[in-house]
């Protein structure tokens, strides 16, 4: 027998009447391992089915549930028989009726029929045809049996609606929170009280209970737009704990020792020795931020975000003087090997006045070569060490490591810049990052960094022109290209595959398109083919010869997305430009206007859908970098803007970082004013140990410290 009492929080899932393996998993797929688990997974919309909007009262645009009975039921072809069609005629019990339809949707035949009685959610559209209104692909519920005894928690109440986990539906899902529910008593409230009361929340129990079961009186726009008072209270909560671990951690990074850094006037001479052109204000700016951080006894823990084509390297370039000057070594973890070679080949250039030592090690250097480079490294003969995570390896090892700079933060991933802290060094640390992130979201996710900004683009730049064409109009952009090519210009034309591939006939790839183009388009001028799939000889190659002019086309896959630099390219063709990401397209982009000369980036696209539509007129809308961040931020959302859990992005679950961003700013004052009101107070060491017990795994800051 099941009995409400025996339900606790840590109760695995399984334990809950209605649970057996098969759900297990499936709960476990989704990350949902306890009961505590669930009654954290809160719904994500709200019905009130106390008031059903009757059928005949439904206008074209309006959304609302509805509830009724199916009368009958029918599949036909449509669109000239290329689309199938499944109609329901619904009735509700005064007799007003209703269409419902679902487009491709025969397998509905099976689960809809004649008799049924359901509770639909949808939106009405206009029918020319028939001059009716209907409800267009309606989410639905098959009503239980009015003697079922759960009826009351499906009918007759506001109704919270949960994404289905798999093959769980909303209906059981509602079935199955209601069980957890008892176990909401057991949560432990540690919320500074006087936060609590200054905003009147209510008890973290009652708020879990209360957006699983809203009481009759609230307001369900209220529920629906997230802000119910048990909303509101679970959201700052969320916030709350994940900047006071984050605002935590920055201040004991502060406090920790690390390497003070002279900033001698001999050193200052050796970094104007270095540099090859006047930086730019952003540029003095960010390196002064950086080198105050570099002589304070802490280890710095900072991030320079900049656009594409901002200069960073310069900026990094310089830190690494410091650096070496004192009598430190330097590593550069680059993301892909390509980028690493043009790191290397840069800091080459750049350093080749001071006579440093600069090396590069990569994946696919044979094991002797390596060993070599890691002997050197040991001894303290290589002054920069360049490369990918073949840096991170077992076995790499500084003697004087004092600065380490990490490219394209996000691609690394947190745990790679912690990997370097957990050697037993205390190095200073230099995240750069091209893919702007907005302000609030580095405020959340990098609240433990220190943040400089380039926001200003070397002298001479002009904004690259973007133009979006179909691919049937393909013939005029190459008359453009040819155009930059007989002025002496150099051109990238990027597709999405290496090769040809039956699974996606709709994309173009850069072997079969090199062909063609070195034949026939371009046949006159030389043509190089370049992509991931080359051997690191011939990549560099290649490489060097586009560079060199040498070539006057370079071909590629998004093997080119990030850093490689020729000023004299003016042109980005861009084929099948709806399978790109937004940041992709926008590094892909940055590839061109960087000598002065007028620049032009052309996309092409194949069949579109909505997203990409949007992706493609954010493109041809704005070249700054930051407001494309954004944008893409709203399209994507969160979770996979930044890819999977191991970037660092918090797992939230109430909270959202961009609707809820309100909420976000006051949650961090709020932190910082207790950190700072309590520092010697064992309200702090409560409040700490409260985090380490249940939000520090889930927030990513485990593994900091
Ligand atoms: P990022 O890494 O930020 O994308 P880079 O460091 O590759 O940008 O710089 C882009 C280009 O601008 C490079 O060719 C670089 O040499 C040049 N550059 C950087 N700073 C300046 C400056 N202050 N004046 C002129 N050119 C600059
Ligand atoms: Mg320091």
């Amino acid at each position: 027998m099941y009995t409400t009492a025996l339900v606790r929080l840590s109760s695995p899932l399984q334990f809950l009447k209605g649970v057996g393996p098969a759900l297990a998993e499936k709960f476990q797929a989704k990350g949902l391992e306890t009961v505590e688990d669930l009654l954290f997974y809160p719904p994500f919309r709200y019905e009130d089915r106390s008031r059903f909007i009757p059928l005949n009262q439904f206008r074209e645009g309006q959304s609302g549930a509805v509830q009724a009975m199916v009368a009958s039921t029918r599949t036909r072809t449509w669109r000239k028989g290329q689309q199938l069609l499944f109609e329901a005629e619904l009735q509700d019990d005064k007799g007003n009726r209703l269409q419902a339809r679902w487009y491709n949707a025969r397998y509905l035949a099976g689960e809809i029929v004649p008799g049924l009685r359901l509770v639909l959610f949808g939106k009405a559209e206009f029918d020319f045809q028939s001059g009716r209104v209907f409800l267009a692909h309606p989410e639905f519920e098959v009503l239980p049996e009015a003697s079922d005894p759960e009826m009351a928690l499906h009918m007759g109440r506001i109704v919270p609606v949960y994404e289905a986990i798999g093959k769980i539906t909303a209906k059981q899902l509602r079935r199955l929170v209601t069980r957890a529910l008892p176990a909401a008593q057991e949560l432990s409230d540690a919320l500074p009280e006087e936060i609590q009361r200054r905003f009147r929340l209510p008890q973290l129990a009652k708020a879990v209970v209360e957006v699983h079961e809203p009481p009759a009186d609230v307001d369900v726009e209220a529920l629906n737009q997230r802000r119910s008072p048990a909303h509101w209270r679970l959201i700052f909560e969320e916030f709350f704990w994940l900047e006071f671990g984050l605002l935590r951690k920055q201040r004991d990074t502060r406090k920790a020792p690390g390497i003070a850094f002279a900033l001698t006037d001999s050193i200052r001479e050796k970094v104007k020795q270095m540099l090859p052109f006047k930086p730019t204000g952003a540029q003095k700016r960010a390196l002064k931020e950086i080198a105050l951080d570099m002589a304070a006894p802490h280890p710095m823990n900072r991030l320079l975000q900049g656009d594409v084509g901002s200069g960073k390297t310069l900026v990094a370039a310089e830190a690494a003087v410091i650096a070496i000057e004192n009598g430190y070594q330097v590593a550069l973890l680059a993301p892909t090997e390509l980028l690493a070679m043009q790191h290397s080949l840069s800091l080459q250039r750049f350093f080749r006045p001071l006579g440093y030592n600069v090396a590069v090690m990569t994946g696919s250097q044979t094991a002797k070569e390596k060993a070599a480079l890691r002997k050197l490294t040991a001894a303290g003969h290589i002054q920069i060490l360049v490369g990918t995570h073949a840096l991170l390896e077992k076995g790499v090892e500084f003697a004087r490591l004092g600065l380490a700079i990490i490219d394209e933060q996000h691609r690394f991933g947190v745990l790679q810049r912690l990997f370097l802290r957990q050697k037993g060094l205390a190095p200073d640390v230099l995240v750069m990052t091209a893919t702007p992130i907005p302000r609030t979201l580095a405020l959340t996710l990098y609240g433990d960094l220190d943040v400089s900004v380039i926001d200003e683009l070397p002298p001479g730049r002009r904004p690259v022109v973007t133009r979006h064409y179909a691919h049937t109009a393909s013939k005029g952009v190459w008359e453009a290209v040819r155009e930059q090519l007989q002025q002496g210009r150099q051109a990238y034309i990027i597709y999405p595959l290496v090769d040809d591939s039956e699974h996606s006939p709709d994309l173009k790839s850069a072997q079969k398109m090199f062909e063609h183009h070195a034949g026939k388009v371009f046949a006159e001028f030389r043509v190089g083919l370049m992509h991931g799939q080359l051997p690191a000889a011939e990549k560099d190659r290649v490489m060097e010869a586009f560079k060199r002019h040498e070539l006057d086309v370079l071909v590629s896959t998004t093997v080119v997305e990030v850093g490689l630099d020729v000023p004299n390219a003016t042109v980005m063709v861009i084929e099948n430009a709806e399978k790109f990401g937004l940041s992709q397209l926008h590094q892909l982009r940055g590839r061109v206007g960087r000598g002065g000369h007028a620049s032009y980036c052309f996309l092409l696209t194949g069949s579109q859908n909505e997203v990409s539509a949007q992706r493609i007129k954010a493109m041809v809308e704005t070249g700054d970098g930051f407001r494309l961040a954004e944008a893409d931020l709203e399209i994507r959302g969160p979770g996979e803007f930044f890819g999977t859990r191991q970037s660092g992005v918090p797992q939230l679950r109430f909270a959202h970082i961009l609707k809820d961003r309100e909420i976000l700013e006051m949650a961090r004052r709020e932190a910082q004013e207790f950190l700072d009101r309590n520092a010697q107070s064992p309200r702090m060491r409560e409040a700490e140990r409260y985090l380490e017990e249940h939000w520090q795994r889930r927030y990513g800051l485990a593994q900091v410290g």
